[in-house]
């Protein structure tokens, strides 16, 4: 399979190649030159496989002879079973018409780590396999940054420092993170913002001198592996319903931010699984729920909420779904891109928002009501939903019309936002492998937010 730019001006590259250059060289995202098409004859056979199994085909469709068929189902075998659930990610059912489909039962609580394990893994096999060192460097505002270290810890051929803002991560994910022991770990506590971290990565990444000498790589949610790895989870969950009779209409409601976690959905779509409705679900950063809405993307004020993960302005895989939008023009993309880049929006014609609105049904939740759904769950079901699943719950049940069944992705374990479950008066109790984190010593080092400093850093590092 070939990979291409949404801007097209990349000549059309390999997996692997795709899946380190991260960003394409012309400011475009990567997608892949064709998307595969599934028949429902192959859905059938694949209906009782594992997750894993799954996996194997799904990325076989995306990858084929450029990773050996045996080599690429070592990765996926070692990705998936650090899971704690045999099931990977199992479905919970809540009542006839809504299934949880729990994505945290990885080794960081987050649904980051479906994608994140596998990312690990293909980059230690790149480095083997091209002899080569690879240095990873980014910004998180908590989920991806453990995920990512967790990927690669203690992995030969792989250096990783990731930025977090200095005490503005909750306690959980700052343990995750700075617990880590092993020698290919820095972990960067930068006085600042989530913001200030992303600049610096930004202007790293731009020196082009810098990002070569140290052959620079990146883990964000936009490098293609990542997307792939999510569309995997659609097609488990449909087929695990399939085999009750649940799938005539049925629909996925995601909490997203980035847009990384619907554009996964949109892409099993596209291959062919029948995916009724998209429900997009936001906090009140609802860019993209307003984009569905009105057919204008315009980020606004930055909201804090409950569910930070989702607290983004720029939803970076945006441009992919433009691109398919647009039937697959490279220059209509580039030029709204550019009118974005002058103008701080996006409008689209009448006729592309009806597109829009075919795709995607949205619906934003605002802070109390996020809450407001975790208790009334919590009451009436006994489940505990994390601030992030309870947007797309509340979504789910305010979308989902009779007759239709929805599934809601979790995306994070209730104990890593512990401190917002608290304030609807929840006591919940910590899996062991997260308490065990409150008695581990941390490493990490505080530095201000000048890119000298951060260069200084990487430097003794690297
Ligand atoms: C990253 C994250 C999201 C948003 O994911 P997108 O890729 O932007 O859709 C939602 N919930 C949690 C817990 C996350 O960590």
């Amino acid at each position: 399979m070939d990979y291409v730019s949404t801007r097209g001006k990349v000549k059309e590259i390999g997996f692997m190649d795709a899946v380190l250059m991260g960003l394409a060289d012309d400011g475009g995202l990567i997608i892949p030159k064709h998307i595969p098409q599934v028949t429902t004859e192959t859905l059938g056979k694949w209906q009782q496989l594992s997750y894993s199994e799954l996996a194997l085909e799904v990325f076989s469709l995306f990858i084929q002879d450029e990773i050996p068929r045996n080599d690429l189902k070592e990765l996926v075998d070692n990705s998936y079973s650090t899971f704690r659930d045999p099931a990977v990610t199992p479905l919970h059912k809540l009542n006839d018409e809504l299934y949880v489909l729990e994505l945290f039962h990885g080794p960081t609580f987050a649904f980051k780590d479906v994608a994140l394990q596998f990312l690990g893994n293909l980059y230690g096999y790149i480095s083997r396999k091209t002899d080569s060192i690879i240095h990873i460097l980014g910004a998180t505002s908590g989920d991806t940054g453990a995920s990512a270290i967790e990927g690669v810890r203690g992995k030969e051929g792989i250096r990783i420092c990731i930025l977090h803002p200095h005490q503005k991560v909750s306690k959980v994910q700052e343990l995750q993170m700075t617990t880590v022991d092993d020698a290919n770990v820095l972990n960067l506590a930068v006085e600042g913002t989530f913001d200030d971290c992303q600049r610096i990565i930004k202007e790293l990444f731009a020196d082009v001198d810098f990002k070569h000498r140290y052959h620079l790589r990146a883990i964000n949610s936009i490098n293609i592996a990542r997307i792939l790895a999510q569309t995997v989870y659609y097609f488990y969950a449909y087929l695990q319903l399939s085999k009750e009779n649940k799938t005539d209409k049925l629909n996925f409601s995601v909490p997203t931010g980035n847009f990384g976690d619907i554009f996964a959905g949109y892409l099993a779509r596209k291959m062919g699984l029948p995916i009724h409705k998209l429900i997009l679900a936001t906090n009140e950063n609802n860019i993209l729920e307003r984009f569905v809405r009105e057919g204008v993307y315009e980020p606004g004020a930055f909201r804090g909420t409950y569910s930070p993960s989702m607290d983004i302005q720029v939803a970076s895989n945006f441009e992919r779904y433009l691109f398919y939008l647009y039937g697959e023009d490279g220059q209509a993309v580039s030029t709204i891109m550019q009118q974005f880049k002058d103008t701080g929006r996006v409008v689209i014609p009448a006729d592309k928002l009806q597109l829009v609105q075919a795709d995607f049904v949205g619906y934003s939740v605002e802070n109390e009501e996020s809450l407001d759904t975790i208790r009334t769950y919590y009451d009436k079901y006994n489940y505990l939903l994390d601030p992030h699943t309870a947007c797309g719950v509340a979504a789910a049940d305010k979308i989902t019309a009779d007759n239709e069944v929805t599934v809601a992705l979790s995306t994070a374990h209730p104990a890593k936002f512990d401190e917002s479950i608290q304030l609807r008066s929840i006591e919940q109790v910590f899996p062991q492998q997260i308490q065990a984190l409150f008695n581990k010593p941390q490493f990490q080092t505080v530095v201000g937010g000048t890119n000298n400093e951060i260069q200084d850093q990487l430097e003794k590092f690297f």
